[in-house]
């Protein structure tokens, strides 16, 4: 069980007090910079890496798609080392701004060291074949069903499409999905991925649906861990599977 919070904004800082009363961990991608809305202070990115994950975000939160491919390297790779700077320790998280992302872009990713890159495609909860498309279980805002499926096709996610259908129930209150998706983790196996933007959570009022979701989780016996934790352990797994055994 995971949660990723995206953007750094500063009212992440009340997902952190959320996370730490309930015991729950997740990875915060933070950009260097953001045009949108206001990224915290390194000095508050700091005391959350202490906690819990930090993972890029990229450098200044551009649509990596639509830049030229030295500009997206520079995004990527400027981005990493800034992250390591502000926080003084390698950082192997990423997590595509807009969830936008391309076979050129996945692979600048891999060859700037990161160990996965994060999309915005939902109702997976399985590890991934290649980890630098690593979808998630739910992203916690409401949209009607039909929209949600419209956004599984628009992303060529033809299996989160029929698990939203099926898994998922085509449940349109996000934070049921998220129930959804922790029966089905403790029934098969797999990963349940809880992403959201803290801005968007106080933007639409629900601190307390995330709060009541947050005791929900507890509920269950998953263990809480950071995204950085799945992404070494897929690692791991693969050397595992590719090492040859001794004679
Ligand atoms: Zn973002």
């Amino acid at each position: 069980m995971t949660i990723s919070v995206d953007d750094g904004h500063p009212s992440d800082l009340r997902t952190v007090d959320l996370l730490l009363k309930y015991g729950l961990k997740a990875t915060f991608y933070i950009p260097g910079a953001n045009a949108e809305r206001t990224v915290m202070k390194p000095c508050e990115v700091r005391e959350i890496d202490r906690l819990f994950e930090v993972g890029s975000h990229t450098l200044n939160h551009l649509r990596l798609t639509r830049l030229p491919a030295q500009e997206a390297w520079q995004e990527i790779y400027d981005g990493k080392k800034f992250s390591e700077d502000t926080l003084g320790h390698e950082v192997v998280s990423f997590c595509y701004p807009g969830g936008k992302f391309n076979r050129r872009v996945a692979a600048q990713v891999a060859d700037a060291g990161f160990l996965a890159g994060r999309t915005c495609r939902y109702f997976l909860n399985d590890y991934p074949k290649n980890p630098f498309v690593w979808d998630i279980s739910t992203y916690a805002n409401t949209y009607p069903a039909y929209v949600q499926l419209r956004h599984c096709f628009l992303e060529y996610n033809f299996a989160g499409a029929y698990k939203y259908v099926t898994t998922f129930k085509a449940r349109v209150p996000w934070a049921a999905q998220f129930i959804c998706a922790l029966e089905d983790v403790s029934r098969e196996g797999g990963m349940a991925h809880l992403y959201f933007h803290s801005w968007e959570i106080d933007q639409n009022g629900e601190w307390d649906e995330l709060e009541s979701l947050f005791k929900a989780i507890a509920q269950y016996s998953l263990t809480p861990v950071t995204n950085g934790y799945l992404y070494r352990r897929w690692h791991e797994n693969r050397e595992l599977v590719s090492s040859p055994l001794p004679a």
